[in-house]
């Protein structure tokens, strides 16, 4: 195939990332744009492969195979709650391909260019970055090797000052001598170092962003590695996934009111806060309720707002909930969803959840939207959620997740919250909404409370 069909096979695959990634942004067009996106791969990949530059089909062939098969396998096998961690690896995986791709194309370049070495050193740092800070946002997302704590070495920021500049010495030595190959190797290795040491102090609760950050790093790296073999497809794809990486990265850091600066350098979740302790805050101020009190409290109230978090996602309690709000709302309460940009564990976790148990999209309200009526909601539902409620955010500056924006539930005039115990969430701190005079706990499963709750407002019609 020449090269004019290529570039315009690689044309449309670009147009349908972009529809693809627009599709992304709303529940309602997202099963397109995804299969948009998988068509533009897929014209990418064949359009790649009747090049004919290609020496040799077996090890493309080894590799469809092999990779395509791993893939197939993740995406059936894999939880929703687990979605960060593989997240994470295809992030890693992207920016070690990257490495791999630009290394063999400089090794056998015979004249580099400048645009070359430049790309060449530029795809080996950030390749390396990208995977060594995946591999370990993996690993404080699945809790295995590195601890999900903050890790912070002393004189950390002067270590990896000195790596960032001996990189950067690195990268010129390499452009100035392209004949040292050892001398990429060397980058990638000091990358990989700085790829570990830049995401190990930073803390589990954050990793989400770090995710997101890494996402767009491995694009950056992608579309370098683009310039280095001269492929406008990997270009546009690899700067199409770092600009939304990026956008996904701020939008993130503001769900927080948090910076980016602080959510690298600041090493939250490490800092002892003098904060009161599980004991001072529950102690004789809890009030459990049952099945059949809450169905006796939704008797006849107005209006109704379900709160879902991590916990509804670990119990699969969404189409248990459909079938309360079904009830609800049968009976003339008003019925709504607060969704919170960070509820679960990845970014619109809740949404997709809540789609599956096909919950009307009008229902589903942002944090900014339904805060200033919880005084108005007579029943919030907590299912699962517990930091995205704390209104130690609002009221203790040292608490690891001060300033974040929660959901104000703690202002509607009863709050039920359906959790198994008082333990903490994800940022590991006590919550004192448990303990609060409007709060019920109901202590449970989530999908078995929810399902007790439902047989207790049918016997009690
Ligand atoms: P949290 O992690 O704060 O709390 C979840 C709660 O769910 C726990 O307290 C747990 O309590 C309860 N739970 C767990 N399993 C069940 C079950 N089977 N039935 C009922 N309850 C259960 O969740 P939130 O959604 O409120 O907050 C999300 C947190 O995760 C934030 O700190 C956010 O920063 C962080 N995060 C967010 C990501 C994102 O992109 N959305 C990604 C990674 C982290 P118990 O054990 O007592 O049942």
């Amino acid at each position: 195939m020449n090269s004019a069909w290529i570039n315009l096979a690689y044309l449309v695959a670009s147009a349908l990332f972009i529809f693809g990634l627009k599709g992304l942004t709303h529940p309602r067009t997202a099963v397109r744009g995804n299969q948009y996106g998988a068509a533009a791969m897929l014209i990418a990949i064949v359009a790649t492969l009747l090049n004919s530059g290609i020496i040799g089909w077996l090890w493309i062939l080894v590799g469809l195979v092999v990779g395509g098969g791993i893939g197939l396998l993740l995406a059936l096998k894999i939880q929703m709650t687990e979605m960060p961690q593989l997240v994470a690896m295809f992030n890693g995986f992207g920016g070690v391909a990257s490495v791999l791709v630009a290394g063999e194309a400089f090794g056998s370049a015979s004249s580099p260019s400048m645009q070359m070495l430049i790309a060449t050193a530029f795809s080996g740092l950030i390749g390396a970055v990208t995977f060594w800070g995946s591999l370990v946002a993996f690993g404080k997302l699945q809790g295995v090797i590195v601890s999900s704590n903050p890790v912070l070495l002393p004189g950390r920021h002067v270590l990896n000052a000195g790596l960032a500049l001996a990189t950067l010495a690195l990268a010129v030595m390499l452009v100035l001598d392209p004949s040292n190959f050892a001398l990429y190797w060397i980058l990638a290795g000091v990358g990989s170092l700085l790829g570990v040491m830049l995401v190990i102090p930073i803390g589990g609760a954050d990793m989400p962003v770090v995710v997101a950050l890494l996402n767009s790093y491995s694009g950056l790296a992608a579309a370098a590695t683009g310039f280095v073999i001269s492929n406008n497809m990997l270009i546009i794809a690899g700067s199409l996934v770092g600009a939304s990486g990026i956008i996904l990265t701020s939008l993130m850091c503001k769900a927080m009111n948090r910076s980016l600066g602080n959510v690298i350098f600041a090493g939250v979740g490490a800092v002892v806060t003098d904060g009161p302790s599980a004991d001072d805050v529950y102690a004789g101020k809890i009030k459990s309720t049952s099945a059949e009190e809450i169905a006796m409290l939704l008797e006849g109230v107005g209006r109704v707002v379900f709160v879902p978090g991590y916990g509804m996602a670990v119990a699969q309690a969404q189409h248990a909930v459909r079938n309360l709000a079904n009830l609800m709302e049968k009976a003339g309460t008003e019925v709504e969803y607060a969704v919170h940009p960070v509820a679960g564990r990845m970014p619109g976790h809740m949404n997709v959840l809540l789609a599956e148990a096909d919950v009307p999209y009008e229902q589903l309200k942002d944090m900014d939207d339904i805060n200033p009526t919880f005084e108005q909601v007579d029943v919030a539902i907590i299912i699962g959620a517990n930091d995205v409620v704390n209104p130690v955010a609002r009221t203790d500056p040292n608490s690891p997740i001060a300033g974040m924006p929660i959901l104000d539930v703690d202002k509607a005039k009863t709050v039920i919250m359906i959790k198994r115990s008082l333990s903490p969430g994800f940022a590991g701190i006590p919550n004192p909404l448990f303990a609060a005079d409007n709060t019920l706990m109901f202590f449970s499963d989530g999908r078995q409370a929810v399902q007790d709750i439902v047989a207790a407002v049918k016997d009690a019609a």
